[in-house]
Protein backbone atom coordinates (compact mmCIF):
# COMPACT_ATOMS: atom_id res chain seq x y z
CA UNK A 1 0.00 0.00 0.00
CA UNK A 2 2.70 2.45 0.51
CA UNK A 3 4.90 1.63 -1.92
CA UNK A 4 1.84 2.03 -4.31
CA UNK A 5 0.95 5.48 -2.52
CA UNK A 6 5.00 6.43 -3.25
CA UNK A 7 4.68 5.75 -6.50
CA UNK A 8 1.90 7.89 -7.00
CA UNK A 9 3.51 10.75 -5.60
CA UNK A 10 7.07 10.13 -7.55
CA UNK A 11 4.46 9.74 -10.72
CA UNK A 12 2.84 12.86 -9.74
CA UNK A 13 5.98 14.66 -9.60
CA UNK A 14 6.92 13.68 -12.46
CA UNK A 15 3.58 15.39 -14.58
CA UNK A 16 4.06 18.52 -12.43
CA UNK A 17 8.17 18.68 -13.78
CA UNK A 18 7.17 18.16 -17.30
CA UNK A 19 3.89 18.89 -18.27
CA UNK A 20 2.92 22.02 -17.11
CA UNK A 21 2.11 23.35 -20.11
CA UNK A 22 -0.18 21.24 -20.71
CA UNK A 23 -2.91 21.49 -17.28
CA UNK A 24 -5.87 23.20 -17.86
CA UNK A 25 -8.16 24.34 -15.07
CA UNK A 26 -11.78 24.47 -15.09
CA UNK A 27 -13.84 27.22 -13.50
CA UNK A 28 -17.27 25.62 -12.69
CA UNK A 29 -20.06 27.76 -11.20
CA UNK A 30 -21.60 24.75 -9.84
CA UNK A 31 -20.52 20.93 -10.07
CA UNK A 32 -22.87 18.19 -9.51
CA UNK A 33 -20.96 15.06 -7.36
CA UNK A 34 -22.43 12.16 -9.07
CA UNK A 35 -21.28 10.17 -6.09
CA UNK A 36 -22.71 12.17 -3.12
CA UNK A 37 -25.76 13.46 -5.24
CA UNK A 38 -24.84 17.24 -4.44
CA UNK A 39 -24.50 20.53 -5.99
CA UNK A 40 -21.41 21.75 -5.30
CA UNK A 41 -19.84 25.83 -6.03
CA UNK A 42 -17.10 27.44 -7.59
CA UNK A 43 -14.82 23.98 -7.81
CA UNK A 44 -12.16 24.23 -9.42
CA UNK A 45 -10.80 21.14 -11.57
CA UNK A 46 -7.40 20.89 -12.71
CA UNK A 47 -6.62 18.29 -15.96
CA UNK A 48 -3.16 16.89 -16.61
CA UNK A 49 -3.41 16.10 -20.14
CA UNK A 50 -6.11 13.57 -20.08
CA UNK A 51 -6.75 13.48 -16.69
CA UNK A 52 -8.28 14.85 -13.43
CA UNK A 53 -5.56 15.57 -11.33
CA UNK A 54 -7.23 18.05 -8.74
CA UNK A 55 -10.70 18.94 -7.72
CA UNK A 56 -12.35 21.52 -5.31
CA UNK A 57 -13.10 25.12 -3.96
CA UNK A 58 -9.73 26.07 -2.54
CA UNK A 59 -6.57 24.97 -4.86
CA UNK A 60 -4.33 27.16 -6.43
CA UNK A 61 -4.17 26.85 -10.03
CA UNK A 62 -0.67 26.85 -11.46
CA UNK A 63 0.84 29.84 -13.34
CA UNK A 64 0.84 28.66 -16.84
CA UNK A 65 -2.57 26.31 -16.56
CA UNK A 66 -5.14 27.53 -19.19
CA UNK A 67 -8.34 28.74 -17.56
CA UNK A 68 -11.83 27.28 -18.53
CA UNK A 69 -14.36 29.83 -17.20
CA UNK A 70 -17.50 27.90 -16.49
CA UNK A 71 -18.66 30.38 -13.68
CA UNK A 72 -22.03 30.50 -15.05
CA UNK A 73 -22.60 26.76 -15.93
CA UNK A 74 -23.18 23.76 -14.20
CA UNK A 75 -20.46 21.26 -14.82
CA UNK A 76 -21.45 17.19 -14.78
CA UNK A 77 -19.08 14.27 -15.62
CA UNK A 78 -19.60 12.95 -19.34
CA UNK A 79 -22.69 11.30 -20.02
CA UNK A 80 -22.75 7.72 -20.70
CA UNK A 81 -25.27 5.83 -23.03
CA UNK A 82 -25.04 1.65 -22.78
CA UNK A 83 -27.64 1.26 -25.65
CA UNK A 84 -26.71 2.66 -28.97
CA UNK A 85 -26.43 1.71 -32.91
CA UNK A 86 -24.21 4.54 -33.51
CA UNK A 87 -23.07 3.13 -37.17
CA UNK A 88 -26.63 3.82 -39.06
CA UNK A 89 -30.29 5.60 -38.22
CA UNK A 90 -33.13 5.56 -40.79
CA UNK A 91 -32.69 6.87 -44.53
CA UNK A 92 -36.30 7.09 -44.83
CA UNK A 93 -36.33 3.74 -47.23
CA UNK A 94 -36.99 0.89 -45.47
CA UNK A 95 -36.34 -1.18 -47.98
CA UNK A 96 -32.70 0.27 -49.02
CA UNK A 97 -31.79 0.09 -45.66
CA UNK A 98 -31.75 -3.46 -45.77
CA UNK A 99 -31.45 -4.56 -49.43
CA UNK A 100 -29.88 -1.76 -51.64
CA UNK A 101 -27.36 -0.81 -48.72
CA UNK A 102 -23.98 -2.45 -47.56
CA UNK A 103 -22.26 -2.37 -44.68
CA UNK A 104 -19.53 -0.28 -46.64
CA UNK A 105 -22.34 2.35 -46.98
CA UNK A 106 -22.31 2.67 -43.16
CA UNK A 107 -19.00 2.75 -42.42
CA UNK A 108 -18.67 5.59 -44.44
CA UNK A 109 -21.01 8.35 -42.89
CA UNK A 110 -21.02 6.86 -39.06
CA UNK A 111 -18.42 9.27 -38.38
CA UNK A 112 -21.06 11.92 -38.85
CA UNK A 113 -23.09 10.21 -35.76
CA UNK A 114 -20.13 9.42 -33.70
CA UNK A 115 -19.67 13.31 -33.77
CA UNK A 116 -22.86 14.14 -33.00
CA UNK A 117 -22.86 11.76 -30.33
CA UNK A 118 -20.23 13.55 -28.39
CA UNK A 119 -21.31 16.67 -29.33
CA UNK A 120 -24.65 15.91 -27.46
CA UNK A 121 -22.75 15.47 -24.23
CA UNK A 122 -21.99 11.53 -24.59
CA UNK A 123 -18.54 11.28 -24.10
CA UNK A 124 -18.79 7.07 -24.06
CA UNK A 125 -21.14 4.41 -25.29
CA UNK A 126 -21.55 0.90 -24.96
CA UNK A 127 -22.55 0.56 -28.79
CA UNK A 128 -24.68 -2.95 -28.82
CA UNK A 129 -24.75 -4.34 -32.20
CA UNK A 130 -23.76 -3.52 -35.49
CA UNK A 131 -23.15 -4.70 -39.09
CA UNK A 132 -20.05 -6.16 -40.69
CA UNK A 133 -17.27 -5.16 -37.72
CA UNK A 134 -18.03 -1.40 -38.76
CA UNK A 135 -17.98 -0.45 -34.59
CA UNK A 136 -14.68 -1.95 -33.93
CA UNK A 137 -13.25 0.38 -37.12
CA UNK A 138 -14.78 3.26 -35.38
CA UNK A 139 -13.70 2.00 -32.40
CA UNK A 140 -10.13 1.93 -33.08
CA UNK A 141 -10.12 5.27 -35.29
CA UNK A 142 -11.73 7.07 -32.45
CA UNK A 143 -9.36 6.21 -29.77
CA UNK A 144 -6.08 6.35 -32.38
CA UNK A 145 -7.50 10.00 -32.96
CA UNK A 146 -8.50 9.92 -36.65
CA UNK A 147 -12.17 10.89 -36.12
CA UNK A 148 -14.40 12.44 -33.38
CA UNK A 149 -16.42 10.29 -31.63
CA UNK A 150 -17.49 8.81 -27.68
CA UNK A 151 -15.24 6.56 -26.21
CA UNK A 152 -16.79 2.88 -27.24
CA UNK A 153 -17.56 -0.65 -26.08
CA UNK A 154 -18.66 -2.17 -28.90
CA UNK A 155 -21.21 -5.76 -28.83
CA UNK A 156 -20.28 -6.13 -33.11
CA UNK A 157 -22.72 -9.00 -34.23
CA UNK A 158 -25.96 -9.17 -32.58
CA UNK A 159 -26.39 -13.11 -31.75
CA UNK A 160 -29.43 -14.53 -32.77
CA UNK A 161 -31.58 -17.41 -33.44
CA UNK A 162 -32.67 -18.76 -36.61
CA UNK A 163 -36.01 -16.63 -37.49
CA UNK A 164 -35.74 -14.55 -34.41
CA UNK A 165 -35.21 -10.54 -33.86
CA UNK A 166 -31.50 -11.04 -35.05
CA UNK A 167 -32.65 -12.93 -38.13
CA UNK A 168 -34.24 -11.12 -41.41
CA UNK A 169 -37.54 -12.42 -41.39
CA UNK A 170 -41.00 -11.40 -43.87
CA UNK A 171 -39.22 -12.35 -47.37
CA UNK A 172 -38.85 -15.23 -49.44
CA UNK A 173 -36.17 -17.83 -48.70
CA UNK A 174 -34.51 -16.78 -51.71
CA UNK A 175 -33.81 -13.62 -49.49
CA UNK A 176 -32.70 -15.28 -46.68
CA UNK A 177 -29.93 -13.70 -45.59
CA UNK A 178 -28.36 -10.38 -46.05
CA UNK A 179 -24.94 -10.81 -45.24
CA UNK A 180 -22.98 -13.45 -46.01
CA UNK A 181 -23.05 -16.67 -43.05
CA UNK A 182 -19.71 -15.23 -41.05
CA UNK A 183 -21.42 -11.62 -41.11
CA UNK A 184 -24.97 -12.70 -39.98
CA UNK A 185 -24.94 -13.50 -35.97
CA UNK A 186 -27.11 -15.87 -36.82
CA UNK A 187 -26.33 -19.31 -34.57
CA UNK A 188 -28.41 -21.76 -33.00
CA UNK A 189 -27.30 -24.66 -30.58
CA UNK A 190 -24.53 -24.72 -28.09
CA UNK A 191 -21.62 -25.71 -30.13
CA UNK A 192 -22.74 -22.93 -32.57
CA UNK A 193 -23.29 -20.14 -30.03
CA UNK A 194 -19.93 -21.00 -28.39
CA UNK A 195 -18.36 -20.88 -31.79
CA UNK A 196 -20.32 -16.93 -32.94
CA UNK A 197 -19.02 -15.81 -29.44
CA UNK A 198 -15.30 -16.63 -29.88
CA UNK A 199 -15.71 -15.08 -33.37
CA UNK A 200 -17.45 -11.82 -31.94
CA UNK A 201 -14.12 -11.82 -29.93
CA UNK A 202 -11.76 -12.56 -32.24
CA UNK A 203 -12.95 -9.30 -34.29
CA UNK A 204 -12.93 -7.49 -32.10
CA UNK A 205 -16.03 -7.56 -29.22
CA UNK A 206 -15.98 -5.96 -26.10
CA UNK A 207 -19.29 -6.94 -25.09
CA UNK A 208 -21.14 -9.89 -26.16
CA UNK A 209 -25.17 -8.93 -26.80
CA UNK A 210 -27.88 -11.52 -27.80
CA UNK A 211 -31.41 -11.72 -28.40
CA UNK A 212 -33.43 -13.42 -25.80
CA UNK A 213 -36.26 -12.98 -26.93
CA UNK A 214 -38.62 -11.23 -30.09
CA UNK A 215 -38.29 -7.31 -31.36
CA UNK A 216 -40.14 -4.69 -31.99
CA UNK A 217 -38.35 -3.81 -35.03
CA UNK A 218 -38.28 -6.62 -37.27
CA UNK A 219 -40.98 -8.76 -39.23
CA UNK A 220 -40.79 -12.19 -37.33
CA UNK A 221 -44.56 -12.09 -35.48
CA UNK A 222 -44.10 -11.94 -31.41
CA UNK A 223 -42.70 -8.89 -29.22
CA UNK A 224 -42.00 -11.27 -25.84
CA UNK A 225 -41.29 -15.02 -26.69
CA UNK A 226 -37.86 -16.51 -26.06
CA UNK A 227 -35.79 -17.23 -29.07
CA UNK A 228 -33.01 -19.68 -27.22
CA UNK A 229 -33.39 -22.20 -24.46
CA UNK A 230 -32.28 -21.49 -21.02
CA UNK A 231 -29.70 -24.02 -22.16
CA UNK A 232 -28.43 -21.71 -25.05
CA UNK A 233 -28.60 -18.96 -22.89
CA UNK A 234 -26.32 -19.91 -20.33
CA UNK A 235 -23.70 -21.37 -22.75
CA UNK A 236 -23.44 -17.92 -24.23
CA UNK A 237 -22.92 -15.90 -21.02
CA UNK A 238 -20.43 -18.91 -20.06
CA UNK A 239 -18.46 -18.51 -23.33
CA UNK A 240 -18.06 -15.35 -22.76
CA UNK A 241 -17.30 -14.97 -19.34
CA UNK A 242 -14.11 -17.54 -20.75
CA UNK A 243 -13.23 -14.53 -22.93
CA UNK A 244 -13.26 -11.94 -20.09
CA UNK A 245 -16.90 -10.46 -21.52
CA UNK A 246 -20.20 -8.99 -20.24
CA UNK A 247 -22.75 -9.94 -21.66
CA UNK A 248 -26.06 -8.26 -22.77
CA UNK A 249 -29.38 -9.34 -23.90
CA UNK A 250 -32.34 -7.87 -25.82
CA UNK A 251 -35.36 -8.76 -24.01
CA UNK A 252 -38.99 -7.92 -23.93
CA UNK A 253 -40.82 -10.77 -22.86
CA UNK A 254 -41.08 -11.29 -18.93
CA UNK A 255 -40.13 -15.05 -19.21
CA UNK A 256 -37.29 -14.49 -21.68
CA UNK A 257 -36.19 -11.93 -19.19
CA UNK A 258 -36.30 -14.50 -16.04
CA UNK A 259 -33.90 -16.92 -18.33
CA UNK A 260 -31.74 -14.27 -19.23
CA UNK A 261 -31.09 -13.23 -16.01
CA UNK A 262 -30.54 -16.70 -14.69
CA UNK A 263 -28.64 -16.76 -16.86
CA UNK A 264 -25.75 -14.15 -15.47
CA UNK A 265 -26.53 -11.44 -18.00
CA UNK A 266 -24.87 -8.17 -16.84
CA UNK A 267 -27.90 -6.12 -18.37
CA UNK A 268 -31.23 -6.79 -19.49
CA UNK A 269 -31.84 -4.63 -22.91
CA UNK A 270 -35.85 -3.13 -23.45
CA UNK A 271 -36.88 -4.96 -20.11
CA UNK A 272 -40.45 -4.07 -21.80
CA UNK A 273 -42.77 -6.73 -20.18
CA UNK A 274 -41.02 -7.42 -17.07
CA UNK A 275 -43.43 -8.73 -14.01
CA UNK A 276 -43.06 -8.65 -10.23
CA UNK A 277 -40.87 -11.92 -10.67
CA UNK A 278 -38.65 -10.73 -13.35
CA UNK A 279 -38.17 -7.59 -11.05
CA UNK A 280 -36.86 -9.53 -7.90
CA UNK A 281 -34.76 -11.92 -9.65
CA UNK A 282 -33.05 -8.96 -11.18
CA UNK A 283 -32.58 -7.61 -7.48
CA UNK A 284 -31.14 -10.74 -6.66
CA UNK A 285 -28.70 -11.24 -9.62
CA UNK A 286 -27.79 -7.47 -9.23
CA UNK A 287 -28.92 -7.32 -13.47
CA UNK A 288 -28.90 -3.71 -14.61
CA UNK A 289 -31.73 -2.37 -16.61
CA UNK A 290 -31.32 -0.66 -19.46
CA UNK A 291 -34.62 0.82 -20.90
CA UNK A 292 -35.24 2.66 -23.83
CA UNK A 293 -38.02 4.41 -23.07
CA UNK A 294 -37.88 7.90 -25.22
CA UNK A 295 -37.72 6.23 -28.77
CA UNK A 296 -41.63 5.03 -28.82
CA UNK A 297 -42.33 8.85 -29.42
CA UNK A 298 -40.56 8.83 -32.29
CA UNK A 299 -41.24 5.37 -33.83
CA UNK A 300 -44.76 6.47 -33.44
CA UNK A 301 -44.72 9.86 -35.05
CA UNK A 302 -42.42 9.33 -37.40
CA UNK A 303 -41.26 5.34 -38.92
CA UNK A 304 -44.95 5.42 -40.45
CA UNK A 305 -43.19 8.20 -42.46
CA UNK A 306 -40.17 6.40 -43.11
CA UNK A 307 -41.71 4.06 -44.45
CA UNK A 308 -41.81 1.18 -41.91
CA UNK A 309 -44.83 -1.42 -42.47
CA UNK A 310 -47.80 -1.43 -40.48
CA UNK A 311 -46.91 -4.48 -38.61
CA UNK A 312 -43.79 -3.10 -36.75
CA UNK A 313 -45.85 -0.06 -35.75
CA UNK A 314 -48.54 -1.52 -34.16
CA UNK A 315 -45.84 -3.74 -32.20
CA UNK A 316 -44.91 -0.67 -31.17
CA UNK A 317 -47.53 0.60 -30.25
CA UNK A 318 -48.23 -2.35 -27.49
CA UNK A 319 -44.71 -2.34 -26.12
CA UNK A 320 -44.38 1.33 -25.48
CA UNK A 321 -46.74 2.07 -23.11
CA UNK A 322 -46.58 -0.88 -21.05
CA UNK A 323 -42.56 -0.23 -21.39
CA UNK A 324 -42.69 2.86 -19.12
CA UNK A 325 -45.02 1.36 -16.41
CA UNK A 326 -42.86 -1.58 -15.89
CA UNK A 327 -39.67 0.82 -16.05
CA UNK A 328 -41.60 2.86 -13.32
CA UNK A 329 -42.32 -0.37 -11.23
CA UNK A 330 -38.61 -1.86 -11.24
CA UNK A 331 -37.33 1.55 -10.40
CA UNK A 332 -39.08 2.47 -7.73
CA UNK A 333 -38.60 -1.81 -6.48
CA UNK A 334 -34.77 -0.52 -6.78
CA UNK A 335 -33.64 -2.33 -9.74
CA UNK A 336 -30.10 -1.20 -10.89
CA UNK A 337 -30.73 1.35 -13.89
CA UNK A 338 -28.10 2.22 -16.56
CA UNK A 339 -28.99 4.97 -18.99
CA UNK A 340 -29.67 3.39 -22.67
CA UNK A 341 -31.60 5.02 -25.69
CA UNK A 342 -31.16 2.39 -28.76
CA UNK A 343 -30.13 5.79 -30.72
CA UNK A 344 -30.04 5.25 -34.09
CA UNK A 345 -33.57 4.16 -33.86
CA UNK A 346 -33.96 7.67 -33.39
CA UNK A 347 -31.64 10.45 -34.63
CA UNK A 348 -28.00 10.49 -32.98
CA UNK A 349 -27.65 13.13 -30.59
CA UNK A 350 -31.05 13.41 -29.42
CA UNK A 351 -29.71 10.80 -27.03
CA UNK A 352 -30.54 13.32 -23.68
CA UNK A 353 -34.39 13.33 -24.76
CA UNK A 354 -34.62 9.94 -22.83
CA UNK A 355 -34.00 11.39 -19.48
CA UNK A 356 -37.09 13.33 -18.98
CA UNK A 357 -38.94 10.16 -19.65
CA UNK A 358 -36.63 8.68 -16.85
CA UNK A 359 -37.82 11.41 -14.22
CA UNK A 360 -41.19 11.31 -15.35
CA UNK A 361 -41.32 7.45 -14.88
CA UNK A 362 -40.18 7.38 -11.69
CA UNK A 363 -36.24 8.42 -11.16
CA UNK A 364 -35.44 11.38 -9.69
CA UNK A 365 -33.29 13.94 -11.83
CA UNK A 366 -30.34 12.74 -10.03
CA UNK A 367 -30.96 9.33 -9.99
CA UNK A 368 -31.36 9.56 -14.03
CA UNK A 369 -28.10 11.75 -14.05
CA UNK A 370 -26.62 8.97 -12.01
CA UNK A 371 -27.95 6.28 -14.78
CA UNK A 372 -26.21 7.59 -17.12
CA UNK A 373 -22.62 8.41 -15.21
CA UNK A 374 -21.53 6.11 -12.45
CA UNK A 375 -23.90 3.56 -13.16
CA UNK A 376 -23.38 3.11 -16.92
CA UNK A 377 -19.34 3.46 -16.03
CA UNK A 378 -20.46 0.65 -14.04
CA UNK A 379 -21.82 -1.81 -16.06
CA UNK A 380 -19.07 -1.08 -18.90
CA UNK A 381 -16.46 -1.67 -16.39
CA UNK A 382 -15.15 1.53 -16.77
CA UNK A 383 -15.94 2.92 -13.01
CA UNK A 384 -12.24 3.34 -12.34
CA UNK A 385 -12.09 5.83 -15.94
CA UNK A 386 -15.14 7.88 -16.52
CA UNK A 387 -18.25 8.21 -14.46
CA UNK A 388 -17.84 10.73 -12.11
CA UNK A 389 -15.15 14.21 -12.10
CA UNK A 390 -12.48 12.46 -9.41
CA UNK A 391 -9.05 12.46 -9.10
CA UNK A 392 -7.62 10.31 -11.27
CA UNK A 393 -10.37 9.68 -14.18
CA UNK A 394 -10.12 10.80 -17.18
CA UNK A 395 -11.57 14.21 -18.31
CA UNK A 396 -14.93 13.64 -19.62
CA UNK A 397 -16.54 16.49 -18.87
CA UNK A 398 -19.51 18.11 -19.95
CA UNK A 399 -21.28 21.96 -19.05
CA UNK A 400 -25.13 23.09 -19.49
CA UNK A 401 -26.56 26.63 -18.54
CA UNK A 402 -29.12 25.85 -15.77
CA UNK A 403 -29.55 23.45 -13.14
CA UNK A 404 -30.47 19.88 -13.90
CA UNK A 405 -31.47 18.66 -11.25
CA UNK A 406 -33.97 21.43 -11.10
CA UNK A 407 -34.95 20.92 -14.90
CA UNK A 408 -33.67 17.67 -16.31
CA UNK A 409 -34.54 18.55 -19.96
CA UNK A 410 -31.72 21.13 -19.60
CA UNK A 411 -29.49 18.00 -20.67
CA UNK A 412 -30.55 17.78 -23.93
CA UNK A 413 -28.59 21.18 -24.88
CA UNK A 414 -24.88 20.50 -23.85
CA UNK A 415 -23.12 23.26 -23.75
CA UNK A 416 -19.29 22.54 -23.45
CA UNK A 417 -18.17 19.09 -24.16
CA UNK A 418 -14.23 17.87 -23.03
CA UNK A 419 -13.29 14.37 -23.53
CA UNK A 420 -9.81 12.88 -22.44
CA UNK A 421 -8.86 16.45 -21.63
CA UNK A 422 -9.60 18.02 -24.97
CA UNK A 423 -12.49 20.55 -25.75
CA UNK A 424 -14.95 19.95 -28.42
CA UNK A 425 -17.40 22.29 -28.02
CA UNK A 426 -17.76 25.41 -26.36
CA UNK A 427 -20.52 27.76 -25.92
CA UNK A 428 -20.88 28.99 -23.01
CA UNK A 429 -21.84 32.65 -22.41
CA UNK A 430 -18.77 34.07 -20.57
ZN1 LIG B 1 -31.02 -1.81 -29.83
Amino acid sequence: MKLKLFFALFLGLINVTFSQSKIKAIKAGKLIDVISGEILKNQIILIDSNTIVGIGSNISIPKNAEIINLSNATVLPGLIDCHTHITSQPSGDYYADIFRKTPMDYAVTAHIFTKRTLEAGFTACRDVGAAAFVDVALRNAINNGEIVGPRLKVATLFIGSTGSHGDLNGFSPFLSSQFPKQMSGVADGVDELRKQVRYNVKYGADVIKFGASAGVLSEEESVGAPQYTQEEMNTIVEEAKVWGRKTCAHAHGAEAIKMAVKAGVASIEHGSFVDEEGIQLMKKYGTYLVADIYNDDYILSEYGKLGYPQKIIEKERLVGRLQRENFEKAAKAGVKIAFGSDAGVYPHGWNAKQFFYMVKFGLSPIQAIQAATINAADLLDWKDKIGSITNGKFADIIAVEGNPLENITSLEKVKFVMKDGVVYKNEIKK
